[in-house]
C-alpha cells in the first residue's frame, strides 16, 4: 500500500497518508492545521522486512541500544539468531514466548 509519512512544518505533527494518484500527493495538507508546508518522511516501509531477513541482517558483534529493542519486532531476535549460529532450533516454547513478548503479553504474567 501507499502510505507515506509526512510531517507539518508548522505544527510538527506527523501523520500518515494513503496515496493513491500522483496529484493527490502535490495537494497533501496537514490534517491538524491544514498549512501546506509539510515534508514528506522516509517511508517507514523501507525498513519494514520479514523476520527471515532481520535475522539475517542481525549483526551481534555490535552491541544493541535501547533504540533497538522499543521495536517489538526484535524482541527474541538476538536469542534466535544466536540459537541458529549454535545450530539449535527454538522449541515452540520458546517460539510462542518470543511471539507474547513482541505482542506485549509477557508483561501481563
Ligand atoms: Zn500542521
Amino acid at each position: 500500500m501507499p502510505i507515506f509519512e509526512y510531517r507539518c512544518q508548522a505544527c510538527e505533527e506527523k501523520f500518515s497518508l494513503l496515496i493513491l494518484k500522483t496529484k493527490d500527493a502535490a495537494a497533501v495538507k496537514c490534517p491538524f492545521c491544514r498549512a501546506e508546508r509539510i515534508l514528506k518522511l522516509p517511508s517507514a516501509f523501507s525498513v519494514q522486512q520479514s523476520e527471515a531477513s532481520r535475522l539475517k541482517n542481525l549483526d551481534l558483534s555490535r552491541p544493541r541500544d535501547s533504540e533497538f529493542y522499543k521495536n517489538s519486532c526484535h524482541i527474541g531476535l538476538w536469542a534466535k539468531k544466536r540459537m541458529e549460529q549454535l545450530g539449535v532450533k527454538p522449541s515452540s516454547q520458546m517460539e510462542e514466548i518470543i511471539e507474547k513478548a513482541r505482542c506485549g503479553k509477557i508483561l501481563e504474567e
